[in-house]
């Protein structure tokens, strides 16, 4: 049920063309996978993120394990038939959420701060897991690799993933070493775990660490080439900027098996998706698109700022709260064939905005969601006749 194909098209980077096979359809990669965090997409129903082209989404296992918890979507027939999502599904290992970024406030996600110190939830971390709170009722919880597993298990997503330790930013060498270990042995016992499990229903992914130290990457990549898992994630810290995460990227695909599906954590900007592709990631996940909707954005190619009058500074994407789309009659992109734009204006969208109608918040959401499919739809495209770099100046402002 589960396979992964992919070829090479270009004799100057390494992007690929794949199709990764699930029981539940079939990926065309280069794709981005949205994320519905607590079983839903904020905004948008799963009838209109197929509409809009969607091929995969994700869930966090963090959430649903707190709420409602693992044995009522089982029960409610997985997340697919919970859900009402009948295509592929991913669910991380619920780490990323314990380790680095609590449940995040308001704040927090306005501001998309990112964090150097473990989140105060967190209560401890020893070999066996890590001890944590719950946000929603205080109650102490023990995530293990075996217990990530298990209630991955029952959300019942395609592709599962091994609990990692995810470090905070900035630790020094010995630490991400340490922890590169640690992650290592949590993740042989997830792999334990996983095929006690009824075979061929799920796929599980293992995740390279190392952080930003190639000596470590290469150690890392040997270390999951070498179990049976079905694909890799690249995690570990990528280093504090773009062109850090550029040079980390780098140094942790040259290593792994090239037969086995690649994704990249938690990245989702245009720019880094192109580099991604060069090195040949095969999927990619972020709250970006669906986030930044949230809070007035819409992603725009760099042609969509040339019809501007004004010469607003060029960004990935406008913001639509902005005065200057009051009596802005256009749709946000002429080009674009989401349900937004063929039906709504800008002046409409920035009216709702400003009135605080939670439909502009849905509009936005389906505009960015088809914008993403869009692109890597595009990208697929370009790798095919060989011309990733001529279309990537069509995306980057
Ligand atoms: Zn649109």
């Amino acid at each position: 049920m589960f396979n992964f194909t992919a070829t090479n098209h270009s004799q100057t980077s390494k992007a690929r063309l794949g199709k990764l096979s699930t029981p539940h359809g079939t990926i065309e990669t280069p794709a981005f996978i949205f994320c519905a965090t607590k079983a839903a997409i904020k905004g948008m129903t799963p009838q209109s993120m197929r509409q809009e082209n969607t091929q995969i989404i994700l869930a966090n296992t963090y959430h649903l394990m707190l709420q409602p918890g693992p044995e009522i979507v089982k029960q409610m027939g997985g997340l697919h038939g919970f859900m009402g999502w009948d295509g592929p599904m991913l669910t991380d290992s619920g780490g990323f959420q314990i380790f680095s970024l609590g449940h995040g406030s308001v704040t927090e996600e306005i501001k998309r701060t990112r964090h150097s110190a473990r989140p105060k939830s967190l209560l401890k971390i020893n070999e066996e897991g890590a001890i944590f709170k719950s946000y929603i009722n205080g109650k102490r919880y023990t995530l293990t690799p075996e217990k990530s597993i298990q209630v991955q298990q029952a959300l019942g997503a395609d592709f599962i993933v091994v609990l990692d330790e995810c470090t905070p930013f900035h630790v020094d060498k010995s630490y991400t070493e340490q922890s590169m270990h640690l992650s290592h042995r949590w993740a042989q016992r997830s792999l334990q775990e996983f095929q006690k499990g009824q075979s061929g229903v799920q796929a599980l992914y293992g995740i390279t660490q190392g952080g930003v130290y190639p000596d470590l990457r290469k150690i890392s990549a040997d270390f999951v080439n070498n179990l049976p898992f079905f694909g890799h994630a690249v995690g570990g810290s990528l280093g504090a900027n773009k062109t850090q995460m550029a040079e980390v990227v780098e140094m942790a695909m040259e290593p792994l098996d090239p037969s086995r599906p690649v994704h990249l954590l938690g990245v989702g900007g245009v720019s880094d998706i192109f580099y991604g592709v060069l090195q040949g990631i095969d999927t990619f996940d972020c709250v970006h698109p669906t986030r930044l909707a949230r809070h007035g954005g819409a992603l725009v190619t760099p042609r969509v700022w040339e019809s501007m009058t004004e010469d607003p500074k060029r960004r990935e994407h406008m913001n639509l709260r902005n005065a200057r789309f009051r009596e802005d009659p256009r749709p946000i992109d002429e080009t674009c064939k989401c349900q937004t734009c063929k039906n709504f204006s800008r002046a409409y969208i920035h009216h709702l905005l400003k009135a605080r109608e939670l439909l502009a918040l849905n509009l936005l959401t389906i505009h960015n969601v088809h914008f993403m499919n869009r692109l890597l739809a595009a990208i697929r495209q370009a790798i095919s006749l060989n011309q990733l770099e001529e279309e990537k100046k069509k995306w980057i402002p």
